[in-house]
């Protein structure tokens, strides 16, 4: 799927990819990628192994490539999408562990034979204005011992490990890598959501629990929210409300200029996300408002376009609408909320 350096993922690879995971969707919607064989599909095309260095065993994708993945993959599946990022942030996390924990997991990782996933919302985007601390990290006898709650952890109940983020007693943020069967850790059963409930995201609860390893959050960047790949999912179900409209607009020539209007926002988005990669002057929270925004009208206007069929139970239209909800409130900083908020009361920012 990726050879180092290309600025693209493998164009026919990712389309049998596409085409494979499309046929699955029902099956992981309901299920989960994981049950579904959706996740195997990644694994074996090596996209799995794109996130991974090439020295930990991986295929070192650039992120170009990646987030052109990501959009493709987002498209045709959703819940294969975030499941995959959700892989993806925890095994970003991992890479800035020491030798050890890299040598322990990576490999494992790039290969598809473990799975992690990521809990760490409540150090950047959820219970933040509770004051105290959802999960705390406590050192005794020199081990650590987690106590505390993390409310969102996409696949907890699937997963091999959960890479968490506590708090210690002097405040300081720390990564955690947490095996999935450690005592004291009770996952709750995974949340009926609007959306993407195949994704089995459940809270989990953490009853002085002791990780299998530590990570730095020096050595990976630190806590980030409204990352390139969340835009880039944004984008995916964009091109999936678009491919609907165009299926629409092959018998209705009236809606060819709607078409025409999506797209070349669509395309001027994909043009911002790929120069986000390496340019600063890129304002990544205005663009992922703006990717919010863009999904939101895209799903809408195939609603219209399919009329009161699209709103009946089971259509296509009336789930990528469902589905274009999520980014409203998925790892949205408050700087993205913040805007999506001012446009929504149509006051001036
Ligand atoms: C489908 C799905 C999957 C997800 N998967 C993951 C995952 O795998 N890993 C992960 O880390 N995260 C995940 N998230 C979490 C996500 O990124 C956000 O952190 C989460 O949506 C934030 O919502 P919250 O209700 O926890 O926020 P909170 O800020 O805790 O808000 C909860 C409630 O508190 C009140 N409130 C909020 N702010 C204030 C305030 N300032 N003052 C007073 N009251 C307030 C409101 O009534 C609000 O409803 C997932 C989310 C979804 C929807």
């Amino acid at each position: 799927m990726f050879t180092p350096h290309a600025p693209t993922p493998d164009p026919a690879a990712l389309t049998a990819l596409c085409h494979a995971l499309g046929e699955r969707a029902e099956a992981t919607a309901h299920a989960g990628p994981w049950q579904s064989g959706a996740f195997d599909l990644l694994a074996r095309a090596d996209v799995l192994a794109g996130f991974v260095p090439a020295a930990d065993g991986g295929a070192g994708a650039t992120e170009h490539a990646i987030l052109g993945a990501l959009v493709a993959i987002a498209s045709r599946c959703l819940t294969t999408a975030l499941a995959l990022t959700q892989w993806a942030a925890g095994c970003r996390i991992i890479c800035g562990g020491s030798d050890d924990v890299r040598a322990a997991w990576l490999p494992a990782l790039a290969a598809g034979t473990r799975t992690v996933t990521v809990g760490i919302a409540q150090l950047s985007t959820s219970r933040r204005h509770l004051g105290t601390p959802a999960l705390t990290a406590h050192l005794a006898d020199n081990a650590w011992r987690l106590s505390g709650l993390c409310p969102w952890v996409t696949g907890a109940d699937t997963v091999d490990a959960i890479v968490t983020g506590a708090v210690r007693d002097d405040g300081q943020p720390m990564f955690f890598i947490v095996p999935t069967d450690r005592p004291g850790l009770v996952i709750a059963p995974p949340m009926e959501l609007l959306a993407l409930s195949g994704s089995r995201t459940s809270s989990v609860a953490f009853a002085d629990v002791s990780p299998a390893a530590l990570v730095e959050p020096q050595a990976t960047g630190g806590v980030r929210t409204a990352g390139l790949a969340t835009t880039a999912l944004a984008l995916g179900s964009t091109r999936a409300a678009l491919r609907l409209l165009q299926s629409e607009a092959m018998a209705r020539a009236t809606l060819a200029p709607v078409v025409d209007a999506l797209e070349a926002e669509t395309q001027a988005a994909e043009a911002r996300l790929q120069h986000a990669v390496a340019a600063l002057t890129e304002d990544r929270d205005r663009l992922r408002a703006d990717a919010n925004g863009l999904v939101i009208r895209a799903a809408q206007a195939a609603l219209t376009a399919a009329k009161g069929a699209g709103f009946v139970a089971g259509h296509p239209a009336e789930r990528l609408l469902r589905e274009a909800h999520f980014y409203l409130v998925w790892s949205c900083p408050q700087t993205v909320a913040g805007i999506t908020l001012c446009e929504l009361s149509q006051r001036g920012m």
